[in-house]
């Protein structure tokens, strides 16, 4: 084989006249080899994830890879430029309409997309992060692709099913092993988490055997987790939290007062977060001040009761 990274326009639709196409990236290995999808920026609200996959390509090396790597540094385009979470046009969450439809609307159509890049895969990782109000840390874990969790090198891992339509539910039905990272997001620790969804990447090629050298151990005390709750809001308003980026990882007494909504015309306090589990494991976190929706990504807390060493 002849190592090369080639660049490829893939369209999807078009709109107003105007092309959209996906923008994939291929490094061809000197040496056969699995074939490793990667795809970033899925949510468009989380451009760590694609900022993530995008330092990949650029440090892989074709020349010591083996095998293949697929890498779409921005997987929903329109949502990225806009930094929403759902797709602008119509309104759609590309990661709970997988497989898509050709014949769907845009982001229908971008998921059916997504589905022809990842067929054939052996391994898969999605990169997602907080949105641009929330910092996370932590990557699911699958039967199928555990060894690659365990390399990738997060402190907790949660072992619980993919989203109904989510990338990952479709490529574990296809029988890809895959995983999801969550790191980062909300603006804080960014060259941090860049260097962990980089360096944690690395280090899931080692342990596949696709860059040679040994995979470095992972961290002591990585645990896995069955229960993750996103505690969401049922009310609109001003979230005063004192659980941020620094706190990540934290173990938590149950009970204990994590953040406030208020009214920002009354001050008036609309409801209190508090830590559900003892003690809970604090993975996703939001700065001292910021704007929640219902059903927002409030905070999250694994279950500490039950971690269990990966
Ligand atoms: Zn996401």
């Amino acid at each position: 084989m002849t190592a090369a990274h080639t660049v490829e326009q893939v369209p999807v639709t078009t709109l107003a006249g105007h092309l959209l196409e996906l923008t994939v990236h291929t490094l061809r290995g000197a040496a056969p080899g699995p074939r490793l999808v990667l795809f970033g920026g899925i949510h468009g609200d989380e451009p760590m994830g694609s900022e993530t996959v995008r330092r990949i390509v650029e440090t892989i090396d074709t020349a010591e890879l083996s095998g293949t790597i697929v890498a779409v540094p921005v997987a929903n385009p329109y949502a990225l430029q806009a930094l929403t979470r759902n797709t602008p046009i119509d309104g759609v969450n590309l990661n709970r309409i997988f497989p898509g439809t050709r014949t769907g609307t845009v982001t229908e159509q971008v998921a059916a997309v997504l589905c022809e890049i990842l067929s054939g895969a052996d391994h898969f990782i999605d990169f997602h992060s907080g949105g641009i109000l929330a910092t996370v840390d932590y990557a699911y874990i699958h039967d199928a692709g555990a060894e690659m969790s365990r390399a990738f090198g997060c402190s907790v891992l949660y072992k619980g099913k993919p989203y109904p339509g989510s990338a990952t539910g479709w490529a574990l039905e296809q029988g890809i092993a895959c995983m999801v990272s969550e790191l980062g997001g909300g603006g804080q620790r960014i060259e941090e988490f860049l260097d962990r969804g980089i360096g944690g990447t690395l280090n899931v090629l080692r342990a596949l055997g696709m860059l040679p050298g040994a995979p470095v151990p992972p961290p002591p005390g990585q645990v896995v987790v069955e229960t993750l709750t996103v505690l969401r809001p049922t009310v609109g308003g001003t979230m005063l939290s004192s659980y941020g980026a620094a706190q990540i990882g934290e173990r938590i007494p149950k009970g204990t007062v994590l953040a406030r909504i208020v009214s920002p015309f009354t001050s008036e306090e609309l409801e209190v977060l508090t830590a559900p589990y003892e003690p809970s494991i604090l993975v996703l976190g939001r700065e001292p001040l910021t704007n929640v929706t219902p059903g927002d990504y409030g905070l999250m807390l694994a279950d500490g009761s039950t971690a269990k060493p990966a």
